[in-house]
């Protein structure tokens, strides 16, 4: 039983909101703004009209960013500041981020297609991301061993790894970089960053706003553009101590491979098929009210995106009937209305991507509700449910990245967490339940990098986040993050006359 034909949407092209000539970005390289002769045209998916132009970068963009990150890394010119100095930047930095919140949020707005309310809070977060970021620059200490002898005092550093290259997706451009680079300048590192062609605006700001907060040039560099070229030159690049890369589990596999040949550092935060196991005994009011955020959030495209329900079978018509009456009531539409709730998908190719897994869906499940695209012109699909999905289908193992529910059914603890885990992916998980014995069981038993027990997308900068399994090598956020862009060095310190090896001395 699916839903009546769905009526379309058209996003208003005279919205008051968007702009009347398209942003125009460029690289930032040493601390100059480089123009290029291509340009990449960025059209809002949900209005297509043109709202930003960015440098289709090449290799020489790239080589020129990173030999600018090299010399402001190797003359001390970042590492030498104190921890002091550096949370200064990245206090001053997170102030500029909320006074030009309204502006950034456009800018993510409109070239991603996420509803502008849902982008302000976003922005927000970034820039506690900052805030957060500066107060651990001083706290980054070493470690002692006093115990190994009277003569000897061993002592361990950490210093930074150099030059950071960071390369980002267009689901959530400002919050994405905002938990890579921040970090990286509190550990005292370097960076030459590339935003996906599709969200480049925010990040291109976001370096106007480190330079208005005083960061020397070349310190961070930006360059705009393709994943090949920009992209892979960084990865590539033999200046480039250490990659730290978010995106599809696909492009991150080739990252990491590429980086493991000289053995380069990597960090990927890459896809997720992301579990919520829903008991009877849980506070089922709650429960529906994740399942519908977590599967609609972002349009679906979101890395942590509830896309698999796993229902208690005793209560799983009951269930799945309010998620679908819920879903009924989102506010599905022009992403720069403040009441929207779901806005547009991010460009022609994920649109056809989501279609595609939605009709192999039913080919084998049963469509529920939705499964249609609506956009007038622009990319919308309406929230889609599928009902009697089981373990093995294409729509239960692989991230469609898109409004898509798949519910299955379990029996006991033992079939649900065995569902639950598996897939490819280990990203995060959530179960519902008012039993903590069978919470426990759950949290100790997901194979996941975050776990969310009675709730769902909570995602506070002090706690790490980062994937078990292909969802990734690395964490972000937390007190562990500004450790990844760190080197531990060891240093043994004699003290007194030393024994010789050849003779004992006189
Ligand atoms: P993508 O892998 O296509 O692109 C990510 C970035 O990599 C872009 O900047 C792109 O230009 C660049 N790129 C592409 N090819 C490259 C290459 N050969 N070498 C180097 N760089 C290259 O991903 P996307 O479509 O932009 O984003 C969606 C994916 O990101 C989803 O799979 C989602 O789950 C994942 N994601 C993960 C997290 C997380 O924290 N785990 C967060 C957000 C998104």
């Amino acid at each position: 039983m699916t839903t009546a034909t769905a009526t379309k949407i058209t996003a208003n092209k005279n919205h008051p909101k968007l702009p009347v000539t398209p942003r125009r970005n460029a690289h930032f390289i040493d601390g100059a703004w480089v123009e290029g002769d291509k340009l990449i045209e960025r059209k809002s998916p949900a209005h297509n009209v043109l709202v930003s132009l960015s440098p289709e970068g090449d290799v020489s963009n790239v080589d020129a960013a990173v030999a600018a990150a090299r010399r402001t890394f190797d003359d001390g010119t970042w590492p030498g500041t104190s921890a002091s100095e550096r949370a200064q930047l990245l206090a001053k930095t997170a102030s500029l981020i909320r006074e030009n919140l309204e502006e950034l949020a456009l800018y993510d707005c409109l070239e991603s297609g996420k509803p502008i309310g849902q982008a302000r809070a976003e922005m927000g977060g970034a820039a506690d991301t900052w805030d957060y970021a500066a107060g651990l620059a001083r706290t980054l200490s070493g470690d002692s061993y006093n115990q190994l002898g009277s003569d000897t005092l061993g002592f361990v550093m950490r210093e930074p790894v150099g030059v950071i290259g960071m390369i980002t997706p267009w689901n959530f451009p400002l919050v994405i970089i905002s938990q890579k680079l921040p970090y990286a300048l509190a550990a005292g590192c370097t960076a030459v960053i590339k935003p996906s062609e599709f969200t480049s605006s925010s990040t291109v700001r976001l370096c106007e706003l480190l330079a208005e907060a005083g960061l020397p040039a070349g310190v961070v560099n930006c360059v705009t553009g393709y994943g090949d070229p920009v992209g892979k030159r960084i990865v590539n690049h033999p200046d480039v101590d250490m990659v730290s890369f978010t995106g599809s589990t696909a492009v991150g596999k080739k990252t990491a491979e590429a980086c493991s040949a000289n053995l380069k550092k990597v960090t990927a935060e890459l896809g997720g098929k992301n579990p919520v196991v829903v008991f009877p005994d849980a506070d089922l009011e709650a429960a529906a009210d994740a399942v519908v955020l977590g599967a609609l959030f972002n349009a679906g495209q979101c890395c942590v995106g509830g896309s698999r329900l796993i229902i208690h079978e005793s209560i799983a018509k009951d269930f799945t009937e309010k998620v679908i009456e819920l879903m009924q009531r989102v506010k599905v539409g022009d992403p720069l209305d403040d009441d929207t709730q779901v806005g547009a998908i991010i460009n022609d190719k994920q649109h056809e991507k989501i279609l595609e897994f939605i009709e192999n869906g039913k080919q084998s499940a049963t469509l529920r509700l939705g499964g249609e695209s609506v956009g007038e012109e622009g990319l919308f699909i309406t929230p889609t449910v599928f009902d009697d999905v089981t373990e093995n289908m294409d729509i239960a193992q692989h991230e469609i990245f898109g409004p898509v529910l798949s519910v299955l059914t379990f029996k006991d603890k033992a079939e649900a967490l065995r569902i639950a885990n598996g897939v490819d992916y280990g990203l995060s998980s959530s179960v519902w339940t008012t039993n903590i014995d069978t919470g426990m069981e759950f949290a100790r038993g997901f194979k996941a990098g975050t776990v969310w027990m009675n709730t769902y997308l909570e995602c506070p900068v002090e706690v790490p986040f980062g994937g078990f399994k292909e969802s990734g090598i690395g964490r972000e956020n937390g007190r562990f993050s500004i450790e990844e862009y760190t080197e531990l060095k060891t240093v043994l310190l004699h003290t007194g006359p030393r024994t010789s090896w050849f003779a004992p001395r006189s």
